[in-house]
């Protein structure tokens, strides 16, 4: 990018973004993706991707939330599979809330999470909105995100979980591309518990948090020889006695919650020499 796109744009963005965006990772401060084939290089918390695309902020059935934030790029594998979860919501009467996906070349963050480092992590709000709503700019910024669990009593607050959201969590882990999705184990435990076909619930991971959002992570893309895969999880449908722990570890911790830490920003030391030429190479002033 020129000196002077920088002098215009970064300001701009920067002002724009509701969360105070650190000095120091180039990563964050560069507004556009690098020219060229898609390719991911690394792994989701140590890696980057060379031509990525934006998803739109409005599509059929979705809408990109904090889009200050300039999170919502990706493999275009990612990307077609946001669009087709919309269509899947508006054939259900839904329009879905998307979080982040990645910055424009992917790399680390400087707040707010670990991995989407490589353009195949995005996040999916439970809340959804009627198919026709759209909302206003602002309120895309400003909608909070709710939670769906009481997790001092390690149950689903029934009083905002809908059965709607459960469909969307389902079609996304039948999606063949996606290797695997967190969410809260609250919300595992009731899956596993009201499911009578539990074979999709293998890829749905317990982690922290995650109980307003689910978080979809696509496998390695074809096009990415360099991509480094996870670790497979163990077979089978996870409802086991390792969920329950996850389940109890979550509950303790809402009744005696640890003083808050504010996290290290997250290093770019670890990722691949590659990542160097997609974060100084040339911008993609055009998608592809
Ligand atoms: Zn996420």
């Amino acid at each position: 990018m020129s000196a002077r796109f920088t002098a215009i744009l970064l300001p701009l963005l920067l002002l724009a973004s509701a969360a105070p965006v650190r000095a120091g990772n180039g990563w964050s401060e560069v507004a556009y993706p690098l020219a060229g084939p898609p390719e991911v290089i690394g792994s989701f918390n140590a890696g980057c991707i060379a031509g990525a695309v934006a998803l739109p902020l409005v599509g059929d059935g979705y809408q990109v939330m904090r889009p200050s934030r300039n999170r919502y790029y990706g493999h275009p594998a990612l990307v077609r599979f946001v669009e087709r979860l919309g269509q899947q919501a508006v054939a259900r009467g839904a329009r879905l809330l998307i979080g982040d996906l990645g910055q424009p070349r992917g790399g680390p963050m400087p707040n707010g999470h670990r991995s989407h480092q490589s353009g195949l992590d995005v996040d999916v709000w439970f809340l959804q909105q009627p198919r026709d709503r759209t909302l206003s700019r602002l309120d895309t910024e400003r909608i909070e995100m709710p939670t769906m669990v009481r997790a001092t009593d390690g149950v689903i607050n029934y009083s905002r979980w809908s059965p709607r959201y459960r469909d969307m969590l389902r079609l996304a882990a039948l999606s063949p591309e996606v290797e695997r999705i967190f969410v809260n184990p609250i919300i595992k435990q009731a899956l596993c518990d009201s499911e009578m076909d539990r074979s999709w619930l293998g890829k749905v991971r317990p982690w922290w948090g995650h109980d307003a959002h689910f978080h979809v992570r696509l496998a390695c893309p074809p096009d990415s020889a360099q991509c480094k895969p996870q670790k497979p999880f163990p077979p089978g449908d996870g409802c086991d006695a390792d969920l329950a722990n996850w389940v109890r570890d979550i509950v303790r911790a809402a009744l005696s919650p640890r003083p808050y830490q504010k996290p290290e920003p997250p290093s770019a030391d670890r990722l691949p020499a590659a990542c160097d030429a997609v974060l100084y190479g040339p911008t993609a002033w055009k998608a592809p």
